[in-house]
């Protein structure tokens, strides 16, 4: 038998991200509906065609999504949240999606969104499924079957639909409030709308259908686990034997779960090679011979060219006693950009190094064309370049190396304890009580972005961008005085991205023109790509930061990625360990902090809002993460002078998970999203007797709304029933970037009207 290729799904944006700006337009009503299926219809086609031009054998159908892909489950299965029905009348089509993701109005209400959350540890979001109680399903929204049809019409057979298992869609999901049930007894309800789906694809003369339960890398609990055997089996029993069932697992190991996956009627299984330790051997003698396996050797997660030849010699062995022997990407390849020849700017030696989606297909075709042949003569040329990267001087800096090793094992954080801290910086910030600040960036008006790609392209000069850069920064100083606020910031209008930005500006990092992945929606991002040894050969936020401050006699905050974000929302290198990888920024980032005091900045504040989504799909190695993760933070801080305060800022509020690092992390003050959470998150803390300050995000930055004084103030006396005013900072509960300036300046006089108010109130004056 031949070895078969198939990627788990293809990107959905569209080479120069088509489908975000046609959803932007569609929004914006400066498009039809029609011009929008045209769009999608373009990129569904163009994706399929460029895995054919690469020989893939099986192609995905069911990986384009509107908005999100388990919204387009939601949608099949007739899931729409109760309070949007009456806005939809009951008739599902395109707008019911964009509701549901992107929040509406009906009769003057405001519909709030579903909630957003992290795809498992990756940085795209999904649309969390809502269930309530006894809940029913219809097959409604059909567009699966519609794009089965179209693809038929293409004249193309070796179609390969994939629907979300019901298991991990039942999981993903979200009791709504006071619905005291198990997600597990609406399977019931669910599965004979999978039954009607999977017999429409039957009738189809399909040979083989993806089902997706990536929980099955988790370690889930035990009537989870137990749920599979039964779910699978009514399935089975359904739709008799003809169809094919490929259960697909993804972004961790499933050797764990063997035995009860062994038991599963189904035809296949998919594994994940590339981010899961799966012994090969075990595996293989584990899964029946009649079965397909399919190994994912080709990231769909980095963007490192795959050593073909390394897996050429592994799985040629694997070949001569398996008859049925599938190769993919080891995950959907959503998660990388779309395609490397659109790179017109890298260094042709480093480029060489990178394979983006279309070329993953193509690596794909490679090694199996080779196994087919039993001839690796191509792939030791591919392999070529993994070991010239190897070698490559580009990569090496033995300063730094050296520095790592003299670090050793123990990372000592020299700062004093926090009381004596808190007293010196007390001494010297004299801020009020409940001080007032922001998270960082101020509105990215049109100019500012014009400013910059200007600059980038070469436009204007140097002395031109920082002079007009410059006025920017001294308006957002301006508004900040006139708002009275407590710790100005200088609004990061330098920075079009977080993590970018710092990778534009140390080495070891190269940036790509349109290596763009979906985040959520309409959102993408540009991942820079760590490629070496990281370093700062000069100073980075001091210039902005130090001109801001003499704009004004109050305080400005310094603002710095953290190293963990930095990781986490970069492409990071596959040669050394991300513990080493996040080493280096931090000791950058200290060199940066150095500079940073030197010229007399008195607040630094470190984001890490990439922390919680590193933790590790198995509970079992949480600690083991959040050990080094604490540990890089301890050490980008560890030549700090006790009294210049540090603060961090994280972007969510679920901190259940990781409260005790929090603590642990020891920074002088926390921000965190308090809004949406209400007062639950500062039960937490108050539980855990959180020594150090706190930042309360007041309001909701994510929503055009602006938050009244009066709603700004109950918030924060109910705050104040749980934790002393003595330790609380007022901020929005996120950068405001994505605002306008007459939201901004509205919303952050309320807040710190109402924090003024408060003060007065309960007479907590300052000396
Ligand atoms: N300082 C960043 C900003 O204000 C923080 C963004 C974030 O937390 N994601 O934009
Ligand atoms: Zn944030």
């Amino acid at each position: 038998m031949k070895v078969l290729s198939h990627t788990l799904g293809f990107p959905r944006i569209g080479p120069y991200r088509e489908l975000k700006k046609a959803q932007e337009k569609y929004w914006n009503n400066q498009i039809t509906k029609e011009k929008l299926f045209n769009i999608g219809y373009n990129i569904r086609k163009f994706n399929l065609n460029k895995q054919i031009d690469n020989h893939i054998d099986l192609l995905p159908i069911g990986d384009f999504a509107w908005y999100d892909h388990i919204l387009n489950t939601s949608l099949m299965l007739g899931n729409v949240p109760i309070r949007f029905q009456k806005k939809i009348d009951n008739s599902i089509n395109i707008d019911t999606m964009f509701y549901i993701g992107r929040g509406s109005i009906h009769n003057k209400k405001a519909l709030n969104a579903s909630k957003m959350t992290k795809w498992f540890n990756t940085n795209y979001h999904y649309i969390v499924p809502e269930f309530y109680k006894n809940q029913s399903f219809n097959f409604i929204w059909k567009q699966l079957l519609i794009e089965l049809d179209e693809a038929i019409k293409m004249n193309i057979n070796n179609i390969k639909p994939i629907l979300i298992g019901p298991l991990t869609y039942l999981w993903l999901g979200t009791k709504v409030e006071n619905n005291n049930f198990s997600r597990l007894e609406l399977l019931k309800n669910i599965l004979p709308i999978y039954i009607e789906i999977l017999l429409e694809i039957k009738k189809r003369n399909i040979q083989w259908i993806q089902i997706d339960e990536p929980i099955l890398a988790l370690e889930l609990p035990e009537k989870w686990l137990k749920s599979f055997k039964n779910t699978y089996d009514i399935l089975r029993n359904n739709i008799s034997n003809d169809i094919n069932i490929l259960l697909t697992t993804y972004f961790g190991g499933i050797s764990h779960n063997i035995e009860l996956i062994k038991l599963l009627p189904i035809n296949g299984i998919h594994i994940d090679l590339v981010n899961g330790k799966d012994n090969i051997e075990y595996i293989n003698n584990n899964i029946s011979k009649k079965w397909i396996i399919s190994f994912g050797i080709v990231s769909g997660r980095n963007i490192w060219k795959t050593d073909l030849k390394k897996w050429y010699d592994i799985l040629i062995s694997i070949k001569n006693n398996r008859p049925l022997l599938w190769i993919g990407s080891s995950c959907s390849l959503m998660h990388s950009p779309v395609d490397l020849n659109l790179e017109f700017k890298l260094d042709k030696k480093i480029k060489n190094w990178f394979s983006f989606a279309i070329q993953k297909c193509q690596e794909l075709y490679l090694i199996v064309k080779a196994i087919n042949n039993n001839d690796p003569s191509q792939l030791i040329e591919w392999s070529k370049f993994i070991y010239t990267r190897k070698i490559s001087k580009k990569i090496t800096n033995i300063q730094v190396q050296k520095k790592i090793l003299l670090l050793g094992n123990n990372i000592i954080n020299n700062r004093k304890h926090y009381d004596t801290r808190s007293i010196l910086q007390k001494e010297k910030l004299k801020l009020p009580l409940m001080p007032t600040t922001t998270i960082g960036s101020f509105p990215q008006t049109s100019d500012i972005r014009k400013l910059r790609s200007d600059f980038k392209s070469g436009y204007i000069d140097y002395n031109n961008y920082k002079k007009n850069m410059k006025n920017h920064i001294k308006n957002i100083i301006n508004i900040q005085e006139k708002l009275d606020l407590d710790v100005l910031v200088h609004g990061e209008p330098e920075r079009n991205d977080m993590v970018e930005y710092f990778g534009e500006n140390l080495n070891g990092f190269v940036i790509t023109e349109n290596g763009w992945i979906q985040s959520y929606g309409s959102r993408c991002v540009k991942p820079p790509i760590i490629i070496g040894d990281i370093s700062r050969s000069k100073p980075i936020t001091v210039y902005w930061s130090q001109y801001a401050q003499s704009l004004t006699k109050k305080i400005v905050k310094g603002m710095l990625t953290g190293p963990i974000t930095m990781l986490l929302w970069s492409f990071p290198r596959d040669d050394i360990s991300p513990i080493e990888i996040t080493k280096q920024i931090a000791l950058a980032l200290k060199e940066e902090i150095y500079d940073l005091e030197k010229s007399n900045i008195k607040i630094i504040q470190i984001d890490e809002p990439a922390l919680r989504e590193g933790l590790p799909l198995k509970k079992s190695e949480w600690n083991e993460y959040l050990n080094w993760a604490i540990e890089s933070f301890h050490l980008t801080i560890s030549s700090t002078k006790d009294e210049t305060q540090i603060h961090t800022h994280m972007c969510y509020s679920e901190f259940k998970d990781i409260i005790n690092s929090i603590l642990i992390l020891d920074a002088d003050v926390i921000s965190i999203e308090t809004s949406r959470s209400g007062t639950n998150l500062i039960k937490l803390f108050k539980k855990l007797n959180y020594p150090n300050e706190l930042g309360l995000g007041v309001y909701d930055i994510h929503s055009p709304n602006i938050p009244s004084i009066s709603k700004i103030q109950s918030f924060l006396i109910e705050a104040l029933k749980n934790i002393s005013f003595k330790k609380f900072w007022i901020n929005p509960d996120c950068g405001l970037k994505t605002r306008t300036w007459e939201e901004v300046i509205k919303s952050l006089h309320n807040m710190v009207q109402a924090t003024k108010i408060l003060r007065k109130k309960y007479n907590y004056y300052l000396k």
